[in-house]
């Protein structure tokens, strides 16, 4: 209250509260300036300043000059001796491994193809293998990794890690990823859908920096899609939150994986891609047909356009519903650039209400493909909160 005298003991819990406020924000964003600090934690820079050199000299925190629209600034970041996080991205045909420190700095990484229709049982111990291997190569101890977070690709019940769609993922329906994996490596295991942690790297680590609503869509074998409103990734009631791939495209169409008919992926997955290309150019993996769509080849552009156009009319009542910042375009399919996002735009502008500040702006990552596996790694760091060693200060 104003006008009245603080004793020394709220003095301590408001420098306690505030230095764990800066710890926070620094971990939530990875690295971030001084100056950024003061404008997400409403703090002085003063007080900034003062606390990081605090928490620097306490080991907790790390500085490393950097500049900012060409002026002279401090980048702020968790040190790194306070461990490291693992992430596994269980793609469709590939598994990626990364291994980073608290400031979410990739340290080493791993790619291995997986077979179509993969199972739980070998697909959990390569990545432990994969795990085990990278923590060798920068010398540390197993201990030293703090948490591990596992993408895959279905939707999953974030507070058990199971997956609830047994369908979509065959091979992963039965499987206790955080029980095998965990005890195996005897560490925490956070499991989510990948397409979610698209979209958590993004909102943290890529084009959503500082944004609140998104939408991350995966384009590739199937099509996936994370929803990120107000900065936090949503799951729903069964964790299929964001499924834009099991979405209608054609009344009577098709039948899908996941039980329904006539889904988006098999109009725009890589399967209905290459089928519409089998009696003109036969079998092509889909970064063939990018890369003909790129050099020119008429039929490859059409049939990527085409998919833009379908993704558009699609992702138009998402983006009504929600009113997203920005729709973010990733998988080997953005790589197509503009021949997908030209027809992409067109159709959802056409479908979406006229409103002030136009059109809803669509981008491909920025985060080159590796966008489910940084997300991995930020909900391994996301569970274990760094705590500030009070004791060590004054
Ligand atoms: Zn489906």
């Amino acid at each position: 209250m104003a006008g009245e005298r603080t004793s020394g003991g709220s003095q301590t819990s408001l420098r306690e509260a505030n230095r764990a406020r800066i710890v926070s924000a620094v971990q939530h964003r990875g690295s971030i300036t001084q100056i950024e600090l003061a404008g997400v934690t409403g703090l002085s820079t003063a007080t900034i300043s003062n606390i990081v050199k605090e928490l620097v000299a306490a080991g907790v925190l790390q500085t490393t000059p950097t500049s900012r629209s060409g002026r002279r600034a401090q980048e702020v970041s968790l040190a790194r001796n306070l461990g490291l996080v693992a992430g596994v991205h269980v793609g469709e045909r590939e598994m990626r491994v990364a291994l980073a420190d608290v400031a979410l700095k990739v340290v080493a990484e791993q790619r291995l193809p997986l077979p179509p229709g993969h199972r739980a049982d070998s697909g959990l111990d390569r990545a432990a293998l994969l795990i085990e291997e990278l923590v060798e190569t920068v010398g540390a101890p197993i201990g030293e990794v703090l948490a591990i977070g596992v993408g895959i690709p279905a939707p999953v019940d974030t507070r058990t890690g199971r997956v609830t769609a047994p369908r979509i993922l065959a091979g992963w329906a039965e499987a206790d990823v955080p029980a095998v994996l965990g005890d195996r490596l005897g560490l925490p295991v956070l499991v989510d859908n990948d397409s979610n942690l698209g979209a958590l790297a993004e909102a943290r680590l890529g084009i959503g920096r500082g944004l609140s609503d998104l939408l991350w869509v995966g384009l590739g074998h199937g099509i996936g899609m994370g929803v990120v409103v107000d900065g936090a990734v949503v799951h729903g009631r069964r964790g299929a939150a964001g499924e834009i791939g099991h979405v209608l495209d054609v009344e009577d169409g098709s039948t899908c994986r996941c039980g329904l008919r006539g889904c988006l992926e098999g109009s725009i997955g890589s399967a209905a891609l290459a089928a519409r290309l089998a009696t003109t150019h036969g079998h092509l993996a889909l970064r063939d047909i990018v890369g003909r769509a790129l050099a020119g080849d008429a039929a490859c552009g059409r049939v990527v356009g085409d998919a833009g156009r379908r993704l558009g009319r699609a992702l138009s009542t998402a983006v009504t519903v929600l009113d997203p910042d920005v729709v973010v375009i990733d998988g080997d399919l953005a790589g197509a650039g503009e021949v997908l996002l030209g027809p992409l735009r067109t159709e959802l502008e056409a479908r979406a209400v006229p409103a002030e500040g136009g059109p809803v702006r669509v981008e491909v990552s920025g985060l080159g493909g590796a966008a489910r596996v940084r997300g991995a790694l930020v909900l391994a760091l996301d569970a274990h909160r760094v705590g500030v060693p009070i004791g060590s200060l004054t």
